[in-house]
């Protein structure tokens, strides 16, 4: 049976992130893909320009259409822009149950433009957390949901995942591309275990939407195979797409992770 996947997102017309990345994700993965989407960017790789939320209720009649039709394996959750969408997503998930859900806590944009306002940090700690099956911060994203300081070294990274999890989601992948270390260490944390994982950094300035097609890659992934398999496999799938992203060469600023 085909995974069907669908990704709750902001789009990014230049393909690189938000919605479009997540779509080509679940494809180059074998899920099929589906979208209801929370905001319209005008973005190229050289920033955001301008953003559009979408209104709840139209998010809703994404959602629903969709739900009544299709029988979905699992959701990843992306940009959500402001408190309205989070509330109306939380809703939407809490009557319509989903087995595998990602939550990619996205905040801000790699050029620095908010993707989420800061009021809507606290109800995505509140009402969308405890419904994961897995969270997705990186360093700034786990501080902003602690309301604490980055982590700047293992421990605190480790120290701040365990916070995060009691908070009510099933597991966490704490993302340590920010540390200042050679190394860019990630931990996934659940209430079991510790694994550390490691991954060389690959020098490349084309990162963008490296975070999106990963917390989608492990919606592909998640229905099919354990917690741990699938984020070892959407790791590798990561590293392989930013290890080709210079032969991509598109746009004059920080081009698309992969095709
Ligand atoms: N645009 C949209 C719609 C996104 O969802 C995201 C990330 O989640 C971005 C832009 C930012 O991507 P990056 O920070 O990799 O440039």
């Amino acid at each position: 049976m085909t995974t069907i996947a669908l990704t709750i997102a902001g789009s990014d017309p230049s393909g690189g992130a938000g919605i479009q990345a997540d779509l080509k994700t679940f494809s180059a993965l074998g899920a099929y893909g589906m979208s209801v989407i929370t905001a319209l960017t005008a973005q190229s790789t050289q920033g955001v320009d301008a953003v559009l939320a979408i209104s709840p209720e139209f998010i809703e009649a994404q959602f629903n259409t969709l739900y009544q039709d299709i029988k979905i394996d699992s959701v990843k959750i992306g940009m959500l822009m402001n408190k309205e969408i989070v509330t109306t997503v939380h809703h939407l998930l809490k009557t319509n149950p989903i087995p595998a859900i990602v939550l990619d806590t996205v905040m801000v944009a790699k050029g620095g433009h908010p993707l989420l306002k800061s009021d809507a940090v606290t109800a995505i700690r509140e009402l969308l957390l405890p419904l994961a099956t897995i969270i997705t911060p990186n360093l700034p994203e786990a501080a902003a949901l602690l309301d604490c300081d980055e982590a700047k070294n293992e421990d605190e990274m480790q120290n701040q995942g365990q916070k995060l999890l009691k908070l009510g989601c099933k597991a966490v992948l704490m993302k340590g591309g920010h540390l200042p270390s050679k190394e860019s260490p990630d931990y996934l944390i659940t209430h079991n275990n510790i694994i550390r994982m490691t991954f060389p950094r690959i020098q490349t300035k084309n990162t963008h939407g490296t975070g999106c097609t990963l917390s989608a890659a492990i919606a592909a992934l998640l229905p099919k195979n354990n917690l741990e398999e699938a984020i070892v496999q959407a790791k590798n799938y990561l590293q392989g797409a930013i290890s080709h992203a210079d032969d991509l060469n598109i746009g004059k600023g920080i081009g698309p992770t992969h095709h």
